[in-house]
């Protein structure tokens, strides 16, 4: 037992072979350490499971029984009651479920399961309303009490497996872990050693001692984590000077002035946020985040027209040349008899343009830039860049943050999101920026009436409604997820509408064969789409069959009806954007989720935007079910580079150790030599992510 180390590999904990550590390695843990961090996904809390003449009404229990008898019977108007009967010892339990057929899929016959949920007892027996359920392996059948960790686990290693081993490695190796958080930190949050606390959360004698630990490990993730953010902000902020963009009251009268409207008190308050961040020499690094709709976009008009006001360049950026044209448009009807000069910069120009586009940015001929990331990125050099606005930067992560190339100072960069972020990503993906959120939106808007349609009955009547309120004048979207037909998809698009074109032609004979009805898609050229947009703004079509083209940059006011097909196939946010189409003019819109999906996952997303108009709501909820890629729009960023902490489950851990990473970092007390080892661990993990290295 010479030479313990933390960094051997794994094979050197008793009881693991070459062949157990192949195992082992093919789900990452190769070393001592990751074994150790290798966390249980969760525990099994056998203390407290019931038994059935035990139970009181109405209060949250939990029994422990063999599934015996299942059964599913529709209901009257196409709901579904699902039924199961819990065998426990003897004594019999019923749970029940309504329109959730999937929990017919996962009950399996005999299958030994716990159920919790407030029973009630009907005509002399236990009953269960949505119980939630879980399925126990034989080898967790066998605990008779106490705490029963979960790990994740490979084909060919078993539970029962994977606990001994993991019991071994703490018993082997737990001492070895170093300690970085000194004592003084540790009491005032309440935290225990590492050692203790991974020994703990391997060996719980109570849940509370598990809560405890684990609570201990996420603390310090994150905190390692946070810690760096606030480095990085810190690195920021000293690196170069911002101009000070004076305000004054003239100044802000005549920028409201332009406005055909008064501003919302949320946009007020982002426009007092952001306008303290102009008036000091420190960068500005704000994002701005509001639902769809709420009215960012005057915040950035705002921001860049202070900017101009002192004598300086101001630029934005969009992610698509849809929205920087529209962009574009906005600011040249809002300042069109103003001396400001505005340039549109897309890949639209021709190289000749571009050059002298280029030259005139350079020379300070231009006062505001409009364009695409991608474009205004490349080469541009600003003679004097006051403030940049970033809009739709939720693509982009902590690493990619865009660069600027001014003769003179730092810019004040104001990022805009779409779409709302969970409190937690915020926190985590933009944790180095300061933050405003508009909670309000332009009186007027309605809250658009949202209904799951499932079932040929439901498609039935949805289409009767549609047609019903066409033939009173109002317009519709139908929106596919594609536009093609490929050869082998089958010919009953009813059932199955896979594609605009196929909907399209299917609609245009059967359901809507007395409206007329046009089919938008990405890929036709830029006149057609413009014409057939014209005409149906123009109410010379009734139905426009789409693809997710209209999610950007539409408004028509007189289209209240959306249809969307295969809704399951989309991300919640981007069905709540889409809907946004239809909630603008006074008339109230509906919106219909067609959807084929007999999963739990799909109903309860889906469900999601029936019960809440609520972007963030509608936020939170994509992010707990499908994790951050797809709330951010993209799977890349799927895995934060957190060892431990699951940003849904420990928001509440996450804003403590922010505040308490933060204050270390601002009070520069991370440099005293208690520190030392904390702040060795942030820059090995997380050094080259952050670009806190020196050149980086
Ligand atoms: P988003 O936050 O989604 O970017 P926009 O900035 O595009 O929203 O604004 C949506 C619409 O609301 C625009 O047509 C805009 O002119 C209008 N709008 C913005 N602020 C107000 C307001 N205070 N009062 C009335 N309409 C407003
Ligand atoms: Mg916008």
């Amino acid at each position: 037992m010479t030479d313990r180390t933390l960094q051997q590999s794994a094979q050197f904990i008793s009881g693991i072979g070459p062949e157990m550590a192949a195992l082992l390695a093919r789900m990452g843990l190769e070393s001592v350490e990751d074994m150790l961090w290798n966390l249980p996904r969760d525990v099994l809390d056998l203390t407290h499971v019931s038994r059935v003449e035990d139970l009181q009404a109405d209060e949250l229990q939990t029994v422990r029984g063999q599934v015996v008898d299942i059964d599913g019977r529709m209901l009257n108007r196409g709901r579904v009651l699902t039924t199961c009967l819990l065998d426990c010892d003897g004594a019999y339990l019923q749970a029940s479920w309504f329109n959730q057929a999937w929990v017919r899929n996962k009950l399996v016959p005999g299958g030994t399961y716990l159920f919790s949920g407030k029973p009630k007892r009907r005509s002399g027996r236990w009953e269960m309303s949505h119980p939630r359920m879980q399925f126990l392996e034989e080898d967790e059948q066998s605990a008779h009490g106490g705490i029963l960790p979960k790990y994740g686990l490979t084909e060919g290693l078993k539970m029962h497996t994977m606990l001994r081993l993991m019991r071994t490695a703490v018993e082997e190796y737990s001492d070895l872990l170093p300690e970085r958080l000194p004592e003084s930190f540790r009491t005032h949050f309440e935290l225990s050693t590492l050692q203790e606390a991974i020994r703990q959360v391997h060996l719980p004698n109570t849940m509370d001692e598990y809560n405890a630990a684990r609570r201990r490990l996420i603390f310090e993730d994150l905190l390692e984590f946070e810690v760096g953010l606030a480095l990085r902000k810190q690195r920021w902020q000293k690196q170069g000077q911002a101009p000070v963009l004076p305000m004054s009251a003239k100044i802000d009268s005549r920028i409201r002035r332009r406005f055909p409207f008064q501003f919302t008190p949320g946009q007020n308050e982002a426009i007092t946020d952001v306008v303290a961040d102009l008036q000091r020499d420190i960068p500005m690094h704000r994002l701005l985040q509001a639902d769809v709709g709420a009215g960012k976009t005057v915040i950035a008009i705002y921001a860049m027209l202070v900017a101009v006001a002192a004598g300086h360049q101001a630029v934005l950026m969009a992610p698509t040349e849809v929205l920087a044209n529209q962009h574009w448009q906005t600011l040249s009807s809002l300042l069109f008899d103003s001396q400001v000069n505005i340039q549109l910069l897309t890949s639209a120009l021709t190289t000749a343009q571009r050059r002298e586009a280029l030259t005139r940015i350079k020379e300070g001929a231009v006062n505001l830039i409009v364009g695409t990331q991608a474009v205004i990125q490349q080469d541009v050099l600003f003679h004097k860049l006051g403030v940049a606005v970033i809009d739709e930067q939720h693509k982009f992560g902590v690493e990619q943050r865009a660069v600027f190339t001014s003769s003179q100072d730092s810019p004040h960069v104001l990022v805009m999101t779409a779409t709302p972020i969970p409190r937690s990503l915020c926190m985590t993906m933009f944790g180095d920026l300061d933050l405003t959120l508009i909670n309000d939106k332009p009186p007027g808007r309605q809250a658009v009436v949202t209904s799951r349609i499932m079932g040929v009955g439901a498609r039935k009547k949805a289409w009767q409604f549609i047609t019903k309120q066409l033939q009173t004048g109002r317009q519709a979207y139908v929106v596919c997820p594609r536009i093609e037909v490929s050869e082998q998809e089958v010919a009953d698009p009813l059932e199955i509408p896979v594609s605009a074109e196929t909907v399209f032609k299917h609609l245009s004979h059967n359901e809507l064969k007395d409206f007329r009805v046009e089919l938008l898609h990405g890929q036709m050229d830029r006149e057609r789409k413009q014409a057939t947009m014209e005409r149906f703004r123009n109410q010379e079509t009734d139905v426009l069959v789409s693809t997710t083209v209209i999610e950007v940059g539409v408004d028509v006011p007189n289209a209240t009806l959306m249809a969307i097909m295969q809704a399951e196939r989309f991300g919640l946010s981007q069905l709540h954007q889409l809907r946004g189409r239809i909630g603008r003019g006074k008339y109230q819109g509906y919106c219909f989720l067609y959807s084929e999906a007999d999963s739990e996952e799909a109903s309860q997303r889906l469900a999601t935007l029936e019960q809440t108009n609520d972007g963030f709501q509608v936020a939170e909820a994509d992010f707990e079910l499908r994790g951050p890629g797809d709330v951010l729009g993209t799977r890349q960023h799927g895995a934060m580079p957190l060892r431990v902490a699951h940003l849904v489950r420990d928001v509440k851990v996450l804003e403590e150790a922010r505040g308490a990473a933060f204050k270390l970092v601002e009070s520069g007390r991370l440099h005293d030599p208690e520190y030392q080892s904390l702040h060795r661990q942030v820059e090995e993990r997380f050094g080259s992510l952050l670009s806190l290295t020196p050149g980086g």
